[in-house]
């Protein structure tokens, strides 16, 4: 084996995945009727503290619980917290079965593999190796299993409130490298507003369809004249585009009323006053133009981009580890999707997203590739014992 000595189990780390996809965990908020977590954290809880992890199953909310697990250290070292999700998109379109992992040519198949119950058993196998070790770390290790972060994060959000690590490791797939930076992003409503009138009648109508066509315009102009020329090393640009639209009566009539609903992609340095004020100018300059334009916005959600430093310690550690288990030194990557990295690095704690190799997130065919969970494991393994410290 290349490398320095592991303690991971492999075969036990590919049984525990396996163990993971069969449980459906399909989040209930993205699908009506589905299981959530609660079978799932029982399965993770249960391995915890098979392997002697202070483990505690908490409800964040009705059948959605957080696992936490906590293996204490003697003092003196740096708190790591290794995070995943344990919820899933839904499984009714898949084309393979979506939880009997089937493992063919080196590739587990399976809704979760890659997203993220491979990043979870490989931080879990981790967390094991660490314990069969029997070296004894001076920080603490904190093993956080979450509730519901395809939806909207209420795990990760309520464990920021009750748990402070120094560094988070998040076990989303990053195909090895180590996940730095990702986009954010807003939703906004916009509303132009006419006068229903007969549809003979032009000189009482305004037609708030129409105007909502100018609000168009303006955001593809805003797309390719302004974000797409931004550009951040690691996730690419910004971006805007519209999601839905509604509008309109009945064909005999001037509509008085169209909505629309636009979703804005920020990089790192963007926020949501940038994405207020790109609004507020364009709505002016609608109105500027056309005394009978009326159009009002509201900001309905955002999500933060994030951007954590290479030269944090956690990123150091992370290249080292890999750069000995692998061989190769790891890249630093962007993403595009936002993850529960933000949540953590709004409270302070630099964290990244590193995970195994894989395809299909969310896609009708996922899968993991075997091995690299294991890789994930091991480099992991090494993470905890370097960044938390061992005791002499
Ligand atoms: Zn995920």
């Amino acid at each position: 084996m290349v490398g320095p000595e592991t303690h991971i189990d492999g075969p036990g780390a590919v049984e525990l995945l396996k163990g993971l996809v069969r449980i459906n965990s399909v989040n209930p908020s993205l699908v009506e009727g589905a299981p959530g977590e609660v079978e799932i954290a029982e399965y993770i809880a249960e391995y915890m503290r098979g392997i002697g992890l202070e483990t505690r199953v908490e409800e964040v909310e009705r059948g959605r619980p957080n696992v936490v697990g906590l293996l204490k250290g003697m003092g003196g070292g740096h708190t790591l917290m290794l995070n995943g999700h344990m919820d899933t998109v839904g499984i009714d379109y898949m084309e393979i079965d979506p939880l009997d992992p089937v493992v063919r040519d080196g590739r587990l198949y399976g809704r979760g593999a890659i997203d993220m119950k491979g990043g979870l058993a490989a931080i879990l196998a981790a967390a094991k190796a660490v314990v069969d070790s029997g070296v004894p770390l001076r920080g603490d290790l904190v093993v956080a299993a979450v509730c519901d972060e395809e939806y909207a994060s209420i795990g990760t959000e309520r464990l920021v409130e009750e748990v402070r690590a120094d560094a988070a490791v998040v076990g989303e797939p990053t195909g090895l490298g180590v996940l730095v930076a990702h986009k954010g992003f807003a939703w906004i409503d916009i509303e132009t507003r006419g006068v229903a009138a007969h549809g003979s009648m032009p000189e009482k109508g305004v037609d708030a369809i129409a105007k909502m066509g100018k609000v168009l315009v303006g955001i593809e102009e805003l797309q390719e004249a302004v974000l797409q020329r931004r550009k951040h090393s690691l996730v690419g640009s910004p971006s805007i585009h519209a999601s839905t639209i509604q509008g309109g009566r009945e064909l005999s009539t001037y509509p008085d009323h169209c909505k629309l609903q636009v979703e804005r992609r920020m990089i790192p340095g963007e926020d949501a006053s940038d994405v207020d004020a790109e609004m507020k100018a364009l709505l002016a300059s609608l109105k500027e133009a056309d005394q009978k334009f009326d159009g009002s916005y509201w900001i309905t959600f955002v999500r933060d981009p994030m951007e954590v430093s290479p030269d944090e310690e956690i990123c150091r550690t992370l290249r080292q580890s890999a750069l000995d288990v692998t061989g190769t030194e790891p890249s630093f990557v962007g993403g595009g999707g936002w993850m529960d990295t933000q949540i953590l690095w709004a409270h302070g704690t630099p964290a990244v997203a590193f995970g195994p190799v894989g395809e299909g997130p969310h896609a009708a065919v996922e899968y993991v590739e075997v091995d690299s969970v294991i890789e994930a494991a091991r480099i992991l393994e090494l993470v905890a014992t370097r960044f938390c410290g061992t005791a002499p």
